[in-house]
């Protein structure tokens, strides 16, 4: 009769994954695994456990097999059909919170939001402010509102490419995106994790700045005198996002690192 040790021990994931795949079979707290490891574990359970343990030494991410990825300290439901929020992009949020703390009456809207990890977050930290999110895929919206109405935010939704979802009319005080911006050939894309999300949320099929261009130059139409962009980008592409914001005629342009020390995210105002 196998029991949690017996898994354990056996070794075929980590233990950090084996007992989160554990959790989530048995739908108990980590504290739980520890006091019962030497408990005899149901027939039901084990078979379960293998599915999973099969669907992750096949390489699918475990936030996709656990249908879950905490992000700024909220559970946020995941699926395939949704980029797995990185730990990297709270730098985004954190960003944008300073941007805006003390601030009343604030209109924000983030461009592209799969699972709503950004938007929601954003509206959980700031109440005041009124959150509009876009993401061109009509799957990955159904993901955003329903961890919106879980986690309580209060977020509008829109359906369509970049600026085009929005009402017209619509400015806001701050953008925020976090794009694809893996360029088409990456040989990233084909490794781990990211092979099992959805490319168009990974890649603009080009040299991976074409999202930027569209992004920062819409901006100046649907932000308010003053108002502030905010991007995620990668490694290697803080300078030239940079000198796109400059040439839109975006002032006080910086880019911050991660905490990883790499330069991350970019932005500017008006
Ligand atoms: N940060 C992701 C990665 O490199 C890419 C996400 C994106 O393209 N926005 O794995």
């Amino acid at each position: 009769m196998a029991t949690l040790r017996d898994f354990l021990r056996e070794g075929r994931l980590s233990a950090l994954e084996a007992r989160m795949l554990w959790q989530h079979v048995l739908q108990v707290p980590r504290s739980w695994l520890i006091a019962h490891d030497t408990d005899t574990l149901s027939e039901d359970s084990v078979q379960a456990y293998r599915q999973l343990e099969e669907r992750r030494l096949a390489g699918e991410p475990m936030a996709y097999i656990l249908g879950m990825r905490e992000f700024m300290g909220h559970e946020f439901l995941v699926s395939p059909a949704v980029l797995i929020p990185r730990p990297e992009t709270e730098l985004l949020v954190e960003k944008a919170v300073l941007c805006l703390q003390g601030r009343s009456d604030v209109a924000v809207l983030d461009l592209g939001t799969g699972s709503g990890a950004i938007a929601i977050s954003l509206a959980l930290a700031l109440p005041q402010a009124q959150v509009v999110a876009t993401d061109i895929s009509n799957e990955a919206l159904q993901v955003a509102r329903e961890n919106a109405s879980r986690l309580g935010a209060n977020v509008e939704f829109h359906q369509g490419s970049w600026y085009q979802a929005l009402p017209s009319g619509k400015v806001f005080d701050l953008i925020l995106s976090n794009p694809p911006y893996i360029a088409e050939g990456d040989p990233h894309l084909v490794q781990g994790d990211l092979c099992f999300e959805p490319a168009n949320a990974l890649t603009d099929g080009a040299d991976g700045l074409a999202a930027y261009r569209e992004i920062v130059a819409g901006a100046p139409e649907h932000l308010q005198p003053g108002g502030s962009l905010y991007v995620e980008h990668g490694w290697e592409q803080a300078d030239q996002v940079c000198n796109l914001l400059r040439q839109a005629g975006f002032r006080d342009v910086a880019s911050l690192p991660d905490l990883a020390g790499i330069l991350r995210v970019s932005g500017g105002h008006l």
